[in-house]
């Protein structure tokens, strides 16, 4: 069977990761006990994932002129994804993610989009014929609205589906300007970020995802974390239940769910069994630190049992 042709327009990130006994105060100089760099970013999340379960990935996206640019790059290329379109950007930082996890592992985070930034619908025109030739396009909202909106517009000329992971929520984000768009795909948050809806219960997403249909997207699938993830379009609605798992990091799930979601779509063309397998591949991921470092391969995810 032929590989699923992926391209994902979108960020990736450096996290930068502190493990603190306390914050300093100001003015204060303290010793942390740990450190540790990893690969992320939920473009380049989605595209591990993907590229990890036999798609073949590539990624349209940009790295600041540091030291993170040519190792996000060798990431990328370690996973087998195409580079052919990670453009560095001079005198602008990669995007990082310094962030600090105290004793009881709450989080403190900062997130500096750098070259993510810069990511313009000129440099997404660079990569045409690659994303024409592609089976699905993948965006997250790590990097210009006009890029999407860029990206959106070809993908529809070009009829190549789209999948958009509106993460992290935008209330900018113009409905009527994604209306083309094969599957919108927020979590909870994200959809009550932009109906203004509540979403706690099951019952609240659906009437929250139904003001979207509404609005004139055809197909969306909300993730619910530990609920599973919900299917809806105008005559349809499917509550996929989640895999109980002893979650340690959640970290990454949902860019877990949306790689793999993409990759099954497109091999079997089966929407539920893709929405299945995304549930189990995600709720794996849950089971092992970090985020990239947490995604099984192919042969890992057939053999892993839940
Ligand atoms: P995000 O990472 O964007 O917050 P979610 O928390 O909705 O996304 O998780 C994405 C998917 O990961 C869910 O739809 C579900 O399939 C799976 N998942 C997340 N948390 C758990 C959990 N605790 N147990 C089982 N599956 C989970």
């Amino acid at each position: 069977m032929a590989r699923p042709k992926i391209t994902v327009v979108g960020s990736n990130m450096v996290d930068l990761i502190t493990y603190v006994e306390r914050m300093p105060n100001e003015g204060e100089t303290i010793e942390a006990p740990r450190f540790e760099m990893g690969f992320g970013g939920k473009g380049a999340n989605q595209a591990v994932a993907a590229a990890l379960l036999g798609a073949d990935v590539s990624m349209v996206t940009k790295v600041g002129d540091d030291m993170f640019g040519p190792n996000t790059r060798k990431n990328f290329e370690r996973y087998g994804i195409d580079t052919t379109y990670v453009e560095t950007m001079p005198g602008v930082s990669s995007g990082v993610a310094p962030i600090f996890v105290d004793k009881k592992s709450h989080n403190s985070i900062l997130i500096i989009k750098g070259a993510n930034a810069h990511l313009l619908p000129q440099d997404v025109d660079r990569a045409k014929q690659k994303i024409l030739k592609s089976d699905l396009v993948i965006m997250q909202l790590e990097i210009p609205l006009q890029t999407v909106y860029h990206t959106i517009v070809m993908c529809s000329a070009g009829g190549v589906p789209v999948i958009l992971n509106p993460a992290p929520a935008d209330p900018g984000l113009d409905v009527n300007r994604i209306k083309g768009i094969g599957f919108f795909a927020p979590n909870e948050t994200e959809l009550h970020l932009l109906t203004g809806m509540p979403t706690r219960t099951v019952d609240e997403v659906k009437a929250a995802a139904k003001t979207l249909l509404q609005k004139g997207l055809a197909k969306v699938i909300v993730t619910l974390g530990e609920k599973g993830s919900l299917f809806l379009t105008e005559n349809a609605e499917t509550l996929v239940p989640a895999f109980t798992v002893k979650s340690v990091d959640t970290t990454g799930a949902g860019d877990a769910f949306i790689g793999c979601f993409a990759t099954y779509f497109i091999e079997t063309g089966d929407l539920m069994k893709a929405m299945e397998r995304a549930n189990r591949y995600a709720a794996l991921s849950t089971t092992r630190p970090g985020t990239q470092k947490s995604f099984l391969d192919r042969a890992g995810f057939e053999a892993a049992h839940v």
